[in-house]
């Protein structure tokens, strides 16, 4: 069975996530893709982390519903502390089901993958799909071919150009704009009820309780 990991801060998951997911899936036949959101990302500093990881994993959940194919998991948030992707890889392996496993990143994080920790044991781990957008300059990858043994365990995959970011939605949430179709309908519906990403910050924890209860 193969299996895609796709890790991300997911600060909110927004459909751009989501049609990498499906469109990688589909290219490489993959049975499953699990989506492990980051609890503290050990490359982002925390103060920019906005929402807190369990609204986080919610709005994961909240996204693949209805889709068998999509799971998450929250070994990364439970840990509590930030973990490395060639840290977290194994660790899935032992508590998932599947024999061939891929990890799924945007093109542009691959390029920097001599700043992760210990690249070509990850890449013994993993097949590394960059999801690129169409026209994408895979030379951009070139600088790569001579720094890592497992190169080519780099494998692009060109994806619909979406031109969403989490950045950008945070940015239309703070000028009072919607965000609406730019993430799924229950993500949405979260980010609106808990009002998070705005300057007023959440409700308190009462509040969302007796909200989300009615
Ligand atoms: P931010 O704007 O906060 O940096 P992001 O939208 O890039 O966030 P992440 O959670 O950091 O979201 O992304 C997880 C992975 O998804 C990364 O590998 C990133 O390159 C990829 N990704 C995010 N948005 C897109 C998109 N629109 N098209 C293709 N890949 C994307």
């Amino acid at each position: 069975m193969r299996v895609g990991i796709f890790g991300g801060t997911f600060d909110p998951i927004h459909m751009g996530h989501m049609i990498v997911a499906e469109q990688v899936r589909d290219e490489l036949s993959m049975e499953r893709v699990v989506f492990v959101p980051s609890g503290i990302p050990p490359h982002k500093e925390a103060s920019s982390v906005r929402a807190p990881a369990e609204d986080r994993y919610e709005m994961v959940l909240a996204a693949i519903a209805g889709n068998e194919r999509f799971l998450a998991d929250r070994i990364e948030i439970d840990a509590g502390r930030p973990m490395h992707t060639v840290e977290t890889v194994p660790l899935l392996k032992e508590r998932l089901p599947g024999d061939e496993w891929f990890f799924i990143t945007g093109a542009d994080e691959v390029s920097n993958l001599l700043s992760w920790k210990d690249p070509d044991r990850l890449l013994e781990e993993v097949v590394m799909v960059a999801a690129t957008r169409p026209g994408y300059d895979l030379s951009r990858l070139g600088h790569l071919e001579d720094r890592l043994k497992n190169f080519d365990r780099i494998f692009p995959v060109e994806c619909t150009r979406v031109d969403i970011s989490a950045t950008g939605i945070r940015r239309r949430i703070l000028q009072g704009k919607s965000i609406r179709y730019l993430v799924p309908e229950g993500v949405h519906e979260i980010i609106t009820r808990r009002r998070l990403y705005r300057a007023d910050g959440r409700q308190s924890r009462g509040e969302l309780l007796k909200e989300e209860g009615s």
